[in-house]
């Protein structure tokens, strides 16, 4: 198999964390959350991340001029040789323009796009009862997934657990309309490109990953 340069797509709850925990274990290659580096620089308390903080709050998008300089030098960096994962980018057509000519320019050229498709009206309960790993960021839910033994994280063992700050109803609303609303142009971007699959993201964990798994083996 040729390297595999991964977008993952997906509404907010779609489940892109959950399963590209998994597609990075078993593929070993990095996991590039755009979430996750704001959310990082947010509790690091950089100008970054205060700056990102304003729009995160609010359910809003953290403008382009932040966001793509960040992911272009997320890939340059060195560990991107093997692959990569982007989880939560791009997420407008502004942001796909400028991933084409970042990997055009570093010669890492997207493989695949997968795209989780849950129905909107699945999102609010899947954030609502989602809970993370204080230590490992490791993701949960109250009722669909919940460590095996309760209090404990399944992959470091720690015993703390967050909710985030905008997974609270008022922020999770908006988060979906903006999202929902930028992401039909994106759709139709990857599949006149010939690069997007769809799974069904209404199923199981494991099903879901086992669609994401025949999309992987086949490109
Ligand atoms: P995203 O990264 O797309 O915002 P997450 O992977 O964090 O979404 O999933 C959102 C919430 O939904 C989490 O609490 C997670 O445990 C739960 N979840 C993920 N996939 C499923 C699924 N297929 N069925 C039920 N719950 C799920
Ligand atoms: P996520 O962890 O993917 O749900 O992202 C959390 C929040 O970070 C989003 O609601 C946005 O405010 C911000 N964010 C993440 N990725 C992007 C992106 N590609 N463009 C703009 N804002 C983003």
């Amino acid at each position: 198999m040729s390297t595999l340069n991964l977008v993952l797509m997906g509404l907010p709850g779609a489940g892109k964390g959950t399963q590209a925990q998994k597609i990075v274990d078993e593929f070993e290659i990095p996991h590039i959350s755009t979430g996750d580096i704001f959310r990082a620089a947010m509790k690091n308390e950089t100008e970054m991340g205060l700056e990102a903080k304003k729009y995160i709050d609010q359910g809003n998008l953290v403008p382009d001029s932040v966001t793509d300089g960040i992911v272009a030098d997320r890939l340059a960096e060195d560990d991107t040789k093997v692959g990569f994962m982007l989880d939560g980018y791009p997420r407008n057509l502004e942001q796909a323009q400028a991933l084409d000519s970042m990997t055009a320019k570093l010669n890492k050229p997207i493989s695949a796009v997968i795209n989780i498709h849950v129905d909107a009206d699945v999102l609010v309960e899947r954030l609502s009862g989602r809970f993370i790993c204080k230590n490992c960021g490791a993701t949960y839910h109250k009722l669909y997934n919940k460590p095996k033994v309760e209090g404990t994280c399944d992959v470091c063992g720690h015993h703390e657990f967050y909710q985030r700050e905008d997974d609270k109803p008022e922020t999770v609303k908006n988060r979906i309309e903006v999202n929902t609303k930028l992401n039909t142009p994106l759709i139709d971007f990857y599949n006149d490109k010939k690069l997007l699959y769809t799974v069904n993201g209404d199923q199981d964990i494991n099903d879901v990953y086992r669609e994401i798994q025949k999309v992987l083996r086949a490109i």
